[in-house]
């Protein structure tokens, strides 16, 4: 089969054997991924990961030893493949469970690929209202719903979303529904127009003048200097969420979190059937995210444009 691979650099490779069968896994013919910041990091050295990168898709159900009934379902699945045995899996944090493996993000072969393997219990069936594009969202928009499940947000006045990209603009929307009145910082201006058509506010970060007054940063930059202007953003005993990874290596001072006695919540994967919901309510725009939709076989430039800044979402598609 056809697969996107990281070993040191990325690679086509037209020839990679489909993946190994393990107990219980279903084989999915993967028909749409998406590139989102991870993958874009792992190139860059995170986590180390060697292997079929992809984390983002939705795919039909060819091959499901233990349970036939998925069978031919159009279908989605959570990236973290569990023990069910050990403390943090019996206590209810299985996403943090100490022998996972991460679809194409640890230990474990992702989706840029013709066929992708999961336990049956990873997957979620896509409702038909859900088209395969919207479909790609699920995983990022299920993210951000982890914000609501994190954060108190009840007669919260003072939101930020700091960051205007692909995730950034998923949060917004998501504590906009939630009844927020959540301002988005930025640097785009093609994304605040997209913020304008959501009815969110935006502002662009060179006009802010950090006033330390947010009750809830939501940090989605990615970047150490979004993280410090997080820190000038929120007001004393107020909250910082990361929602991304930042890897960039850069000292930061840290001080400001024990001087305003700042809560500092990190965030990672959240609630599939609420994202799956969400976008079958259609309260959620994830369409005018795309930006382009390439075939697999054009992965290497999928990549590269997805990593250029102002870009949005970039859709592998298989067939
Ligand atoms: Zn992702
Ligand atoms: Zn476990």
């Amino acid at each position: 089969m056809r697969a996107l691979i990281f070993d040191n650099g990325l690679s086509l490779d037209a020839k990679r054997p489909e993946p190994r069968r393990e107990e219980g896994d279903c084989l999915i013919k993967v028909r749409q991924a998406g590139i989102c910041a991870t993958d874009l990091e792992i190139t860059r050295g995170y986590m180390g990961f060697k292997g079929i990168l992809g984390h983002e898709f939705v795919g039909e159900v060819v091959e499901s030893p233990g349970a036939r009934q998925w069978i031919g379902k159009r279908v989605v699945g959570e990236i973290n493949v569990v023990c069910g045995r050990c403390d943090l899996c019996l206590s209810g944090l299985s996403n943090h469970c100490r022998n996972r493996t991460v679809l194409g993000i640890s230990k474990r072969d992702g989706a840029f690929a013709d066929f992708v393997r999961l336990p049956a219990i990873n997957l979620h069936e896509v409702p038909p209202a859900v088209e395969d594009e919207a479909a790609v969202f699920v995983e990022p928009l299920a993210a951000a719903f982890q914000v609501l499940k994190q954060v108190k947000l009840d007669g919260k006045k003072w939101v930020t979303v700091l960051g205007d990209g692909r995730l950034g603009l998923l949060c917004a929307q998501v504590l906009r529904n939630a009844g927020c009145p959540v301002r988005v910082i930025g640097r785009h201006p093609e994304k605040m127009r997209l913020c304008d058509q959501w009815g969110i506010r935006s502002r662009a970060a060179a006009d802010i003048t950090p006033r330390h007054d947010q009750e809830v940063v939501v940090d989605c930059t990615g970047s150490a200097s979004g993280l410090e202007m997080a820190m000038q953003l929120v007001r004393p005993r107020g909250t910082i969420v990361l929602k991304s990874t930042v890897a960039d290596g850069k000292a930061l001072n840290l001080a400001p979190i024990v001087i305003d006695e700042i809560n500092v919540v990190g965030s990672r994967c959240g609630p599939f059937r609420e994202a799956i919901k969400a976008l079958t309510e259609k309260s959620v725009d994830v369409t005018s995210m795309i930006h382009r939709r390439m075939k697999l076989d054009q992965g290497l430039e999928a990549m590269e444009l997805a990593a250029k800044p102002g870009v949005l979402k970039v859709i592998l598609t298989m067939d």
